[in-house]
């Protein structure tokens, strides 16, 4: 028998009614003929609860104690179908990562899975076509024996790996969107859905913020070259025709992708933070001076901007890092003020970062200009910019995201794609 993953994230398991649904989607796949392992997510708002618990019950809490807490979620919702899967006559059971296992590194709050088992699995497909109900976003580190989060978004990514374990025929990531848009259709009404999206595109989208698939599963599905398929959750599964390709959309190899827009989507990210350091003595140097330091720190420094020295002297100096580490970024700045020898730094954490990728970009020039244009008439200031093969980024204020992600996405015409 043909094998597939069908993955539900929270908003799909959120109550008993959407988990039946989710049930009759899976009933009918194995109707179909298929071996199925379902992931699933906790249920929505759920894992944000566990979250705030943790932090509440200790600002510094261990990080091995919250993927105790926080891999809960998913258990009560493997179970829950499980059971309902089993009302309905389909023969099903759960699966904790750790009793596959799913084994991951110890990078507890964001551990890679190193290998997954999927042997028993496959053998109760063929003993008795058994469903495996597979609780997503968490794993097990070997040699300690403790429980391992994926970091958010990660059952995405437990899918794609299940899938890779299995070989499945495709990996079906259910959700609240019938596919993969031209950029968030909750800020752009005008977005467009994809019918398919390279590997390296989604990649870039996932990573510049589009949350719609963890980075990391996009990483396993090029490395291990599983097809992956965006689609909703919410259509009834009496209302699907087996005969009609259903809508979603396809992130698959750039080679099965006949004709290539040189835009392909805008993505966006508010969780970005600025610093400038004011009067740096502009020599040799310099640079090592300031992102050695964050490096040691482990604070990931994105975009930088260095001014052109006016007086000979001086410069001024501009990077980002993720907000969540704005202040340790200050912190480590300023304890080492006397080595880098600057006069004062300033900094905010209203800034967002938008970012507008596209496979076709690699052969077409003036893409990023032609923005820069779009967003001065807007009254939209760029803080800083950076480009590569097939994406640009600008840093803006946040308040204009909104604006921003519209602007482009109609200049690049996405709005009629
Ligand atoms: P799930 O709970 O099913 O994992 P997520 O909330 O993680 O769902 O991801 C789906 C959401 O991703 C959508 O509701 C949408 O708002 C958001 N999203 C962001 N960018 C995009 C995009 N380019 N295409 C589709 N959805 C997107
Ligand atoms: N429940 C986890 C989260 O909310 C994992 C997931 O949904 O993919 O991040
Ligand atoms: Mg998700």
């Amino acid at each position: 028998m043909p094998r597939l993953v069908m993955k539900f994230g929270g908003t799909s398991v959120a109550d008993l009614d959407r988990i039946r649904n989710v049930a009759r989607h899976v009933k009918r796949e194995v109707d179909a003929g298929y071996d199925v392992a379902v992931i699933v997510s906790a249920m929505s708002g759920v894992t944000n609860q566990l979250v705030a618990w943790c932090k509440d019950a200790s600002a510094l809490h261990d990080a091995r104690e919250y993927d105790a807490v926080v891999a809960t979620g998913e258990q009560v919702t493997a179970g829950l179908l499980a059971i309902t899967l089993e009302g309905i006559g389909v023969n099903a059971r759960s699966w904790q990562g750790w009793q596959l296992p799913i084994l991951t590194d110890n990078v507890h709050a964001s551990a890679r899975i190193a290998e997954v088992n999927g042997a028993e699995l496959i053998k109760r497909f063929e003993e008795s076509r058994q469903v495996a109900v597979i609780a997503g976003f968490q794993g097990l580190h070997k040699d300690t024996g403790r429980i391992t989060t994926l970091g958010r978004g990660g059952s995405d990514t437990s899918a794609v790996a299940i899938a890779a374990a299995i070989k499945a025929e495709r990996c079906d990531i259910y959700t609240d969107v019938d596919g993969v848009y031209t950029t968030d259709p909750r800020v752009a009404p005008k977005a467009k859905r994809l019918e398919k999206v390279a590997f390296e595109e989604m990649l870039e989208m996932a990573s510049l913020g589009a949350k719609v698939m963890q980075v990391r599963s996009i990483e396993l599905g090029m490395n291990h070259n599983v097809r992956i398929f965006v689609r909703s959750s919410f259509v009834k599964p009496e209302d699907i025709d087996p005969k009609l390709p259903p809508p979603g959309t396809l992130i698959c190899d750039e080679s099965e992708i006949m004709e290539q827009q040189t835009v392909t989507g805008i993505a966006f990210s508010k969780d970005e933070a600025q610093i400038s350091i004011r009067r740096v003595q502009d020599k040799p140097g310099v640079a090592a001076s300031i992102f050695g330091p964050l490096a040691d720190a482990s604070i990931n420094v994105d975009m930088i901007v260095q001014n052109v020295s006016a007086d000979g002297a001086t410069t001024d100096l501009t990077f980002t890092v993720p907000s969540s580490d704005y202040e340790r970024a200050r912190m480590t700045i300023e304890k080492a003020k006397d080595k880098i020898a600057y006069d004062h730094i300033d900094g905010s954490t209203d800034v967002a970062k938008v970012s507008v990728i596209g496979v076709g970009m690699r052969s077409h020039a003036g893409v990023a200009a032609s923005a820069f244009k779009a967003l001065s008439q807007e009254k939209i200031n760029i803080l800083a910019i950076t480009t590569s093969e097939i994406k640009f980024s600008v840093l803006i204020n946040a308040s204009q995201t909104d604006q921003a992600v519209r602007t482009l996405h109609t200049l690049y015409g996405l709005d009629k794609a």
